[in-house]
């Protein structure tokens, strides 16, 4: 799963789907919008539901999988482990994935929107991105409709091990008492729950 050595490849997520048979986009279109970057959470109700954690970086999507979705709560360090890169595209892709592509199932935009780099912020850092990425030590500010404020994207061990953390930094909007993977299912796209997705596809 994990693989870092070419920062911008979508061959793997190429490879792993047939564009026939899916509704996924096959990253051959830009996005358009805003300038700055984006993140996108997407629940994904595959073999384990997880959370499908994406931050916009040089063109790609850089991607982890989440198991138990992100915290507001700075003192809950949550595991994310590094997948393919994902065309940019994917950000809206709400839907069915056939059975057999990448585990399958309906997946929801969770969250989304644009975000800040804190690193490249602070005078006595800088870092861009993409070194950021490199180096497996990511500080960004998410400017989500769930989902506010910093939060640490950090790599723990080998980096052929494609294992990180993702830790809800100390700010304002750190909240020990929200819960938003519990209390906010829906879609912020749609505005579905992934039962919803589910049923509407068994109705086809
Ligand atoms: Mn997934």
């Amino acid at each position: 799963m994990a693989q870092g050595r070419n920062d911008s490849d979508l061959s793997d997520y190429r490879d792993k789907r047939n564009f026939s048979s899916t509704d996924e986009p096959d990253g051959s279109s830009a996005r358009s919008g805003s300038d700055k970057p984006i993140f996108v959470i997407q629940e994904h109700d595959a073999t384990n539901l997880h959370y499908d954690f994406r931050l916009e970086i040089d063109g790609t999507l850089k991607s982890w999988s989440v198991p138990k979705g992100p915290s507001t709560d700075p003192r809950v360090r949550r595991l994310a482990i590094q997948t393919e890169d994902h065309p940019l595209d994917y950000a809206d892709f709400e839907g069915m994935i056939p059975e057999g592509e990448y585990g399958g199932g309906a997946a929801l935009v969770w969250d989304t929107g644009p975000f800040d780099n804190l690193r490249e912020e602070k005078s006595d850092d800088g870092t861009g991105m993409a070194e950021a990425w490199d180096e497996g030590k990511i500080e960004v500010r998410l400017h989500g409709e769930k989902l506010h404020g910093g939060y640490a994207i950090i790599r723990t061990g080998a980096k052929s091990e494609g294992k990180w953390l993702l830790i809800k930094m100390q700010d304002d909007d750190a909240d020990a008492r929200r819960n938003p993977v519990s209390t906010e299912p829906e879609s912020v796209k749609s505005g579905k729950t992934i039962e919803e997705i589910e049923e509407e596809s068994n109705d086809d």
